[in-house]
């Protein structure tokens, strides 16, 4: 695999978390690096996570009501800010969208981008967390790229990093779908870089960490991490207490080499 070095990722860096953990999952060495360096690095979180129901089960040991996914929500954001302060990174550049877990793709996909969804889980049909970046802010498709339309003219970000299109887990799929829409109505010419959480046989689990057979193309980039950063990524992934359950296959991901894609 090409090696990328982190001096090729120009500042300021905006991460794209599609659920609280993506961040670090994806690219915690890009975080420790950038506050290391003094390179601003900003995280928008498209969702709380609050629809995992095996949190609410097995976390929680709460009944599947909307006040149990409203209050995984407010868990999983303050998991996500501590996270965060632990790798170093201010609360001030975090953002956090509300828009509803497990059910944003129908609203990326909307051909109506008036139309407003509602959560199946929270029943909320808006951002209704106290610590929205736009409260109340309905969910809408138009609603979202407009988020992300302000967060790109806010942060002026050289380097992108968002999950790649393919991705299986729908609110990733709807990050991408977003984001990209919204650096379409800027002149930004920024350098992305995708990356990959869920996907089948991802991340192997045995033998070299590479890429999928059918990813495994020219534009892959490693970017190498200390084992005192990877040590680190694992701290921090740990303090999402609530994901505890899905540690066995994403904790595989945290490894000494952070992987993407160009473009
Ligand atoms: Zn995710």
């Amino acid at each position: 695999m090409t090696p990328i070095t982190f001096k090729e990722l120009r500042g300021p860096i905006l991460i794209v978390a599609p659920h609280p953990d993506d961040d670090v999952l994806s690219s915690g060495g890009v975080i420790q690096k950038a506050v290391q360096t003094g390179k601003p690095v900003h995280i928008v979180y498209l969702t709380n996570g609050d629809a995992n129901t095996d949190s609410i089960r097995n976390f929680l040991h709460a009944p599947f009501i909307p006040a149990s996914f409203r209050r995984l929500g407010r868990i999983r954001h303050l998991e996500a800010l501590r996270a965060a302060a632990f790798l170093g990174v201010s609360s001030k550049r975090l953002y956090f969208f509300g828009f509803p877990d497990a059910h944003s793709l129908p609203i990326a996909k909307s051909t109506n981008e008036n139309q407003v969804f509602r959560s199946p889980v929270t029943l909320w049909d808006r951002a209704r967390y106290s610590f929205s970046f736009h409260r109340n802010a309905p969910y809408t498709r138009k609603t979202a790229i407009s988020l992300f339309t302000e967060i790109l003219k806010k942060v002026k970000p050289k380097t992108i990093i968002v999950n790649r299109a393919d991705d299986t887990n729908p609110d990733h799929r709807a990050a991408r779908i977003f984001l990209m829409d919204a650096l379409r109505r800027t002149r930004m010419k920024p350098l992305i870089l995708s990356y990959l959480i869920h996907f089948p046989k991802w991340p192997s689990f045995k033998g070299a960490f590479v890429p999928p057979v059918r990813l495994n193309t020219r534009n892959v980039r490693a970017l190498s991490i200390s084992a005192l950063k990877q040590r680190k990524n694992l701290q921090a992934f740990r303090l999402h207490r609530s994901q505890f359950h899905a540690h066995d296959r994403l904790l595989r991901l945290i490894r000494r080499k952070e992987i993407f894609w160009l473009g």
